[in-house]
């Protein structure tokens, strides 16, 4: 595709990265095909190839975003199944990035928009914060069917499963065996980790030494994924580090480029300290959102004094399962006999590029792995999109929920927490670790303990 940019127009960094972007296009519209709007739409402007039309007229134009461009960008789910299917190599999520950055700096949304996104930020990105405000949540859902729809949607993440108390957790652990690492972090441990540095020790010989980034929403939501976490890769003989806080990809996603930065420089600093105490071999992360946002801390940070150190934490990135095929997994104990469906997350198949490695130690672990029909397809969680898009997640969520019923799985296993949260209120959904862990000597995962009570 042409270009017309002006030398002046190039000084801006995000224009310069997206120039070349644009110039791959070739318009041939094969991401039509893979398009989740488009799918549901048919709306060329809700296809990739519509919206980088919108992004180029937009930008050589240096027009502010009208309401027409930011209601197909808000559309986006930025789940880059264009990418995976583009012949031609465009980066379509560098173009989307820069395109929500100039929304956010160039046009102002309905006054209930702006308060509805700004509490995202403020709320999700901070534990503490998220957990205040789902202490609510039981308050309010007798009142739902009376509030607003977007609201309803937060309502509908939050699981409703009874959990399973510690004490069952820690009887399922202790079955184990005590040398097997079953028992793992205390609760004290794992909410300590998740306002600082904690290291747990390997289980025998240290192999590696890990920065495990232990995320936000996720430590509350699930704090069962980063206790399966910790117990698998220290019997896989790896020291765990916890790296705390948000990696910034939720505000990134709101097109909010400074908080995302300010949260990626305080993993970066972390990440630079444990370094020079020990060095780490990996940067891992257990939900594939945030491991494709660290993979991409190089071109983030690629203007900012910590340009260096943010290629270099992008370079060490891995998802959990990237690195236990390198390391191999524990010993299995005892095969449990369930079947699963495994759903990719948009983030891990088409963000990462990872398809083989989860698959493979969820069947080595003694899973019988069955495939999803539509696997290409997002399940409409996409961050923050299941709350700010809630018809168009909920149409997506529906037609992802159909296709595992039909897998006839006894549970769906992924590795992002978004779609665990998005899938977890109608299926029996786990973590991918949770199921390694529980086939190498740990408990079984909290969804399929409250299954079965
Ligand atoms: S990121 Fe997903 S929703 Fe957005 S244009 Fe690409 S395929 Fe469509
Ligand atoms: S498949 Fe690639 S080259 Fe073809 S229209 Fe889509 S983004 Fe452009």
């Amino acid at each position: 595709m042409q270009t017309r940019f002006t030398a002046a127009q190039l000084q801006d960094s995000g224009v310069a990265a997206c120039e070349p972007i644009l110039r791959k296009c070739v318009h041939c519209g094969f991401c039509t095909a893979t398009c989740p709007t488009y799918v549901l739409l048919g709306d060329e402007l809700d296809s990739p190839r519509g919206r980088i039309y919108l992004i180029k007229e937009m930008l050589e134009n240096d027009r502010p975003a009208s309401a027409e461009v930011v209601r197909h960008v808000d559309r986006c789910l930025s789940c880059l199944a264009c990418m995976t299917t583009c012949p031609s190599g465009v980066h379509y999520q560098h173009l989307i990035d820069h395109a929500r950055v100039h929304v956010e700096k160039t046009y102002r949304r309905p006054l209930l928009e702006r308060a509805l996104r700004a509490s995202l930020a403020a709320v999700l990105p901070y534990p503490r914060r998220f957990g205040a405000v789902l202490a609510l949540v039981p308050l309010a859902r007798p009142f739902a069917r009376l509030l607003p729809a977007r609201v309803r949607a937060m309502l509908e993440l939050v699981p409703v499963r009874s959990r399973p108390d510690a004490a069952v957790l820690v009887a399922a652990a202790g079955t184990a065996g005590a040398d097997s690492g079953a028992s793992g972090p205390t609760e004290a441990e794992l909410r300590a980790a998740n306002d600082g540095r904690r290291v747990f020790p390997a289980h025998g010989e240290r192999r590696v030494r890990i920065g495990l980034l232990t995320g936000c929403v996720q430590t509350v939501l699930e704090p069962s994924i980063n206790a399966a976490t910790i117990r698998l890769l220290t019997r896989a003989g790896c020291e765990v580090v916890t790296i705390s806080g948000c990696c910034g990809s939720l505000v990134h996603h709101l097109g909010r480029e400074r908080e995302a930065l300010e949260f990626g420089a305080r993993v970066l600093e972390q990440v630079d300290t444990e370094q020079r105490r020990g060095g780490l071999d990996a940067l891992v992360a257990n939900a594939s959102g945030c491991g494709t946002h660290a993979k991409d801390y190089g071109h983030l940070f690629r203007d900012h004094p910590l340009a260096a150190r943010a290629a270099d934490a992008s370079l060490r990135a891995r998802d959990v399962t990237e690195l236990l095929v390198e390391i191999g997994l524990p010993p299995v104990r005892e095969p449990p006999r369930v079947s699963v469906a495994y759903h990719s997350a948009c983030s891990m198949q088409h963000g990462q590029k990872i398809d083989e490695p989860p698959r493979a130690l969820l069947r080595q672990a003694g899973f019988v792995v069955r495939e999803i029909a539509e696997g290409h397809l997002c399940c409409g969680s996409a961050g923050t999109y299941n709350i700010l898009q809630p018809e168009i997640a909920a149409r997506l969520r529906e037609r992802k929920v159909g296709n595992v019923a039909r897998t006839g799985a006894d549970i769906v296993a992924t590795g992002n927490i978004g779609c665990i949260a998005q899938l977890g209120t109608g299926l029996t959904v786990a973590h991918t670790v949770e199921l390694l862990d529980w086939a190498t000597g740990g408990p079984a995962p909290p969804a399929w303990l409250a299954r079965r009570r």
